[in-house]
């Protein structure tokens, strides 16, 4: 006797596979909080007691020395927040009024939104299941039927306008296949900017996320795996870059004693001493934090090892993932119990979350250009976020 393909999925049995993970977490059981369990009140405190809150402070320049010796990255600008680094990292990368921007839909709205700060328009390509980041395979074949050449830059055969850069997203922590991604950019001579907000500690053949583009950004917002309330960091090879960054994240302002001369427009867009303290004490349990992360998602991927119609998101070949936040994907043939899910879930208290409605639904993005986008649409609907918060490690034991 065979079995009959099961168009549904058994709601019962994928609560039992998180159940098994979560049984002895009280709930309300939240999707993502942060772990400050070192030096973080002591640095704070120092901050405080000395007046070192604002921007100019050594702990800035810690932060930054700390964030590069672990991804090895050149450069590291500390900044307010992700997004503000991204604006930058876009403009560094040549973006200009009027340019189009290749971006997956499937992300945050800040990679869409740092876009048009640059007063560009986002053009947005397919991802792939394997990674849920940007298919390299998919794009050079957009790229071959839709772009062409003109004196050197790279146009949209239907706008007509530039196509300025390539920013990918390494979604959850898992890296997108950057050897093939920075392939089809060095063919077609587009710069590579690496939305890594998600990946602090995610590695693609040993290099770290966000240092093999030409820049790469990160974020230390309240729910990335490390915090400094808000924050982000802009990282480069490149010392003209580096420099740059640093300059117009400072008000553009030329370096003197006493005078108030700035050489262009620039942004107040660089982090404080008082967060740039916590940020020091987080990279001090940056190793910790990714080692539990890592547990947490050994702990998911046996418990659903046997699910059928669901799978936890694993790391791509060639890479080492943070797993900052577990996804669970259903079975394109189950994506129709997805809002039962959620519900059902949340009936338990398990905070977890669907992913990203993704841009080209949003409003003010619906009217960008696209790719075909039927992976991103699917995906859209059968992903949930587990509860993935680092400190879940003591309360799960050990598989
Ligand atoms: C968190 C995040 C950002 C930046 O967010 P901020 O809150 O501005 O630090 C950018 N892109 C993605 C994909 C993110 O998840």
């Amino acid at each position: 006797m065979t079995t009959p393909a099961s168009s549904s999925l058994d709601l019962g049995t994928v609560l039992h596979a998180v159940g098994q993970v979560l049984q002895n977490v009280d709930p309300p059981v939240p999707l993502h909080t942060p772990t400050f369990a070192g030096n973080e009140w002591g640095y704070v405190k120092e901050c405080i007691d000395t007046g070192w809150v604002s921007s100019a402070g050594a702990y800035v320049t810690r932060f930054e020395e700390a964030i590069q010796a672990y991804t090895g990255a050149k450069h590291a600008v500390a900044v307010v927040n992700g997004t503000a680094a991204l604006h930058i990292t876009l403009r560094l990368a040549g973006v200009q009024a009027d340019d189009e921007v290749l971006a997956p839909s499937l992300t945050f709205v800040a990679t869409a939104n740092a876009i048009n700060y640059c007063q560009a328009t986002p053009h947005f390509v397919e991802v792939n299941e394997v990674t849920l980041g940007v298919c390299p395979q998919r794009l050079a074949d957009y790229l071959g039927a839709n772009a062409e050449r003109r004196a050197g830059t790279l146009h949209n055969r239907h706008t007509g306008k530039r196509i300025a850069a390539l920013v990918c997203m390494h979604a959850f922590g898992h890296p997108c296949d950057m050897a093939s991604l920075l392939e089809v950019c060095q063919r077609y001579n587009l710069p590579l900017v690496e939305d890594a907000a998600e990946s602090l500690g995610s590695f693609y053949n040993n290099q770290h996320t966000g240092t093999l583009g030409r820049l790469g950004i990160l974020s230390f917002n309240g729910n990335k795996i490390i915090s400094t309330g808000g924050g982000g960091a802009i990282l480069t090879n490149d010392d003209e870059l580096a420099a740059t960054a640093r300059h117009i994240t400072t008000t553009a302002k030329l370096p003197h004693a006493w005078a108030y001369v700035h050489d262009q427009v620039g942004y107040n867009y660089r982090l404080p001493n008082l967060n740039a303290a916590l940020g020091v004490a987080q990279m001090e349990q940056l190793p910790n934090l990714v080692e539990q992360k890592r547990r947490i998602a050994q702990r998911y991927l046996d418990a659903f090892a046997d699910v059928e119609g669901a799978t936890i998101l694993a790391e791509p070949t060639n890479a080492r993932s943070n797993y900052w936040l577990n996804a669970l994907v259903l079975d394109a043939k189950c994506a129709a119990a997805h809002a039962d899910l959620l519900q059902a879930m949340h009936d338990r208290q398990w905070l977890v979350r669907p992913i990203w409605m993704p841009m080209h639904r949003l409003g003010m993005y619906q009217h960008c250009p696209r790719a075909q986008l039927s992976v991103t649409e699917s995906l859209a609907a059968r992903v949930v976020n587990l509860p993935s918060s680092a400190h879940l490690a003591q309360q799960i034991g050990g598989a």
